[in-house]
């Protein structure tokens, strides 16, 4: 490489903006949604039903002059009744204390719900936060969002009021050239092709979860949690082999879970492997095991063992 090919190399380094992004927000304001919509990529779970992303994930978007790295938390619920949100909570503190920008994610309707975080958020102070109003394809008139602007322009702490909507993808472009400019000048910190810096194993654990939302009712993916117990990919170019084992509260939620005849099992294990293959660009053998663990949510032990908890 000649030194003025470095110089370039070096400029370009230089010029490029990134940093850490903390995505905030209620159940269901569309943060995953909006995640996927920005990186491209399925790699977190969304679904109608609240509280589906238990732990951060950083979701990468790199352009030609920034790299944006997401993190989507998983809530910061006050309500205190298991050890098991109050994990959830203690993760989502912790990514917003370090993350460069705070975007705090709201539905287009006037509420006092947003109140708990806008106390969390003010308690980080020097760094920039944005409000993003998403769902504003939900408002044909768009003077109706006027009052919701006011709202959090009175709080007088957000850098930014932007409206966008995750599902139609207006508004994300604006999003983006601002979000830059309230990066800090790190250069890229991961590779460029580098969606996100997940292992494999726990994608694949996430996977299977995303499957228990999709085939089972509301009581079945809250009751249980996905652990991968192996992930041998010694002969990756033929195959690899992944077995997961979930875990439920109770006999009954095994038997929904397992279906007539193994059926609802089978379903599960049939659309999760084929995402697997996708994501991992190999054949992938999947077992799945279902056993009972009693109280698991309130089980610090098991939760360290599902990295929910240190
Ligand atoms: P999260 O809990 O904040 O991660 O929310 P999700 O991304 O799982 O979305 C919750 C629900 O809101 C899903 O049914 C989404 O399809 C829906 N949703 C998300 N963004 C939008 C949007 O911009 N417009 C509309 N109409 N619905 C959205
Ligand atoms: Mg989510």
């Amino acid at each position: 490489m000649d030194s003025l090919q470095t110089c370039v190399y070096v400029l370009l380094w230089i010029d490029m903006k990134s940093g850490v992004i903390a995505v905030i927000g209620r159940p269901n304001v569309g943060k995953s949604t909006l995640l996927n919509k920005l990186i491209g990529e399925k790699l977190t779970i969304v679904s109608p039903k609240p509280q589906t992303t238990w732990q951060r994930l950083h979701g990468i978007l790199t352009t030609q002059d920034a790299q944006f790295i997401f993190i989507d938390t998983p809530g910061l619920e006050t309500e205190r009744s298991s050890k098991f949100i109050s994990a959830l909570r203690k993760i989502t503190l912790s990514a917003m204390n370090d993350a460069d920008l705070l975007l705090h994610i709201v539905e287009p309707f006037l509420t006092d719900k947003e109140q708990y975080i806008e106390e969390e958020l003010k308690r980080i102070d020097e760094r920039p936060k944005i409000v993003l109003i998403n769902k504003i394809d939900l408002k044909k008139d768009k003077r109706s969002l006027l009052p919701i602007i006011e709202r959090y322009a009175a709080i007088a702490m957000y850098n930014d009021i932007i409206p966008v909507s995750a599902i139609t993808g207006e508004g994300i472009d604006i999003l983006l050239t601002q979000l830059k400019k309230y990066l800090p000048n790190d250069g890229m910190l991961y590779d460029k092709d580098t969606i996100t810096d997940k292992y494999e194993k726990e994608l694949a654990a996430e996977i299977v979860r995303e499957k228990l939302f999709y085939f089972t009712r509301e009581e079945i993916p809250y009751s249980s949690a996905c652990v991968v117990d192996k992930f041998d990919e010694t002969q990756r170019e033929r195959i690899i082999r992944i077995y997961v084992t979930i875990y439920v509260e109770k006999s009954s939620q095994k038997g929904i879970l397992i279906g007539a005849g193994g059926s609802m099992l089978k379903k599960i294990g049939t659309s999760a492997r084929m995402d697997m293959e996708k994501l991992l660009g190999a054949k992938v053998y999947l077992e799945l095991y279902v056993k009972i663990k009693k109280n698991w949510k309130n089980d610090r032990h098991f939760l360290r063992e599902i990295g929910l908890e240190k």
